[in-house]
């Protein structure tokens, strides 16, 4: 850029005469009254012009610069460096731009945003420098504000135990906080934040919904994942839409709104976790009452089916009497005897149907079928562990809800594992191992397999022990035979299905299937 030297002696520099037919005076009226502060100095730094806004933003009137060098603006709190490099590029002929401080008349303090230049005569030779400043300091200060607020915030968010993740429009990760990377990184397989999220999506799909079709946020949605310890990891979610402005230039004046979705966990397995220990020792005396009641079933029923044989034969007997005697029957002493015994035998069946504790019917309600698992694996523990038995849950990530009698299937769950426990126990076996295991079936159907590493049923039997009072175990041992009825008996009643596993040859396996209600 080329310009024409003012005047020598003069304050104000003329403006070029062969540009566009302009008058020097417009050009002068123009740096007079831009709102820049602009000052054209000698080159030692000596001002030579200055413009109204250098007076208004320095304090200092025209008069009392003029003459002055620019470094009566120092404050002495610059960096020599910064003049350095200043001074260095003016030297090489060229702009330098920078954030110096400036002291006022008044003393006070600003920030100048400053660019030099040199004015180069025709030959390319520095005959003057150019200085355009503007104060700054509101903007830096704002500019601070705004980094520091920045600074805490992500301070707030990093540090916080709560997980948290910035999600766009299209369910992509925009930013995560270290606690969500960390949970990501123990509930899903590649440890992955996304993968994080499209877990949660799949738990979450309804509020989420709901969220960004009427704008609905959500708070403490609790979801669980099973992953096979002794409790699963409960987390409450809370879900809010955040509406930002477009950051492109070219929709400056029409900015369009883009939505974003914050979501919060709070891993609330703490709470979870130490409300279920109480609910189990309440849980543990209920069982032992169920377990009672059920043996005082067992051994009414046992007695009425040991006692039926012989009162049907005596029934068969005297029928058969009554034919051969005929007319001489009412008189007959064996007849009336046999009668007799017949009716003490009826009575006593009735008098013993009659003294079987009663079952008092519960409703059916969402059972999670890995929560009951759970809960007999807590009440088996010692049973387990002095049997030395490993025991292995692999639990599906996330279980549909069964609609069932809760504590029934509880004790099916607890029969199929009492048995395992007894099966593995009785044989001389080293390696005492318990697998439980649940997913979901075709859509359809919740299956639990239980597999032990016993002695197995011989395939023969894999049907018959459902059977009641069939047993394996020696005749002498009371009361035996009905557990796994008892366990058809409650598959049955939640229309699902029981069968050993004929296939299986490390033990035994046993395979429910229940099916789950379309609501879970
Ligand atoms: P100085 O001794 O003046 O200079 C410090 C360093 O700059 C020295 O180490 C020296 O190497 C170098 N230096 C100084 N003068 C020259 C020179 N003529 N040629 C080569 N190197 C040199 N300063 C501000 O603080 N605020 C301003 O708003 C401001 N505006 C300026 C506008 C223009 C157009 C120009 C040319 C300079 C401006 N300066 C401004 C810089 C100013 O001239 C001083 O260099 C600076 O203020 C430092 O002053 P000082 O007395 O602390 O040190």
């Amino acid at each position: 850029m080329t310009q024409a030297r003012p005047t020598p002696g003069s304050d104000t520099p003329s403006a070029p005469d062969s540009d566009a037919g302009l008058l020097p005076e417009v050009f002068q009226q123009a740096v007079e009254h831009a709102p820049v502060a602009i000052s054209i100095t000698d080159l030692k730094a000596n001002i030579l012009y200055a413009n109204r806004a250098f007076s208004s933003t320095t304090g200092y009137a025209m008069a009392e610069v003029i003459g002055q060098n620019e470094s009566m603006l120092s404050n002495g709190t610059t960096p020599r460096l910064v003049y350095q490099a200043l001074w260095s590029r003016l030297g090489q002929k060229k702009p330098w731009s920078g954030v110096l401080v400036n002291r006022r008349k008044d003393h006070s303090l600003y920030l100048a945003e400053l660019t030099v230049a040199p004015v180069l005569d025709e030959h390319g030779q520095t005959i003057y420098y150019l200085g355009m400043h503007r104060d700054t300091s509101e903007l830096h200060e704002l500019e601070q504000r705004v980094s520091n607020q920045r600074l805490m915030i992500e301070a707030m968010v990093c540090s916080s135990p709560a997980a948290m993740v910035v999600l766009d429009c299209e369910h992509q990760v925009v930013m995560s906080n270290p606690s969500f990377c960390r949970l990501a990184t123990e509930l899903t397989a590649d440890g992955a934040a996304q993968s994080l999220v499209t877990l949660l999506r799949d738990n979450l799909a309804t509020p989420i919904g709901e969220l960004e079709s009427h704008g609905a946020t959500f708070a403490g949605k609790e979801i669980s994942f099973d992953l096979g310890g002794r409790s699963p990891r409960w987390l409450a979610c809370h879900g809010m839409a955040i509406h930002v402005e477009d950051e492109r230039a070219d929709v400056f004046f029409t900015p369009g709104e883009e939505r974003y979705l914050l979501l919060t966990l709070n891993d609330i397995s703490e709470l979870r976790q130490k409300q279920q220990d109480s609910q189990l020792h309440a849980l543990k005396a209920l069982m032992a009452e169920e377990e009672l009641l059920d043996g005082m079933r067992e051994t009414f029923n046992g007695a009425i089916h040991r006692l039926q044989g012989p009162v049907n034969l005596i029934n068969a007997a005297t029928r058969m009497l009554e034919r051969r005697l005929g007319d001489k029957a009412e008189n007959d002493p064996v007849l009336t005897a046999m009668r007799e015994a017949s009716a003490a035998g009826m009575e006593a069946l009735e008098s013993l149907g009659g003294s079987i504790p009663v079952r008092i019917a519960e409703a059916k309600l969402p059972v999670n079928i890995n929560q009951l698992i759970r809960e007999v694996i807590s009440l088996s523990t010692d049973s387990l562990l002095a049997q030395g038995i490993v025991i292995d849950w692999q639990p599906a990530l996330r279980l549909p809800w069964v609609m069932g009698a809760e504590s029934r299937l509880r004790s099916m769950i607890k029969q199929l594992i009492d048995n395992a426990i007894e099966a593995m126990s009785a044989s001389q076996i080293n390696l005492r191992e318990l697998l439980i295991c649940t997913r979901v079936e075709n859509q359809q159907v919740v299956r639990m397999e239980i597999s032990d590493s016993g002695p197995g049923v011989p395939r023969e039997l894999a049907l018959k022990v459902f059977q009641p009072f069939f047993s394996t175990k020696p005749p002498h041992r009371a009361g035996r035979g009905m557990g796994l009825a008892m366990v058809q008996e409650i598959v049955t009643e939640h229309a699902g299905m029981v069968h050993i596993d004929t296939g299986y040859h490390l033990g035994c396996r046993m395979v429910v299937e229940l099916p789950f209600s379309a609501a879970g």
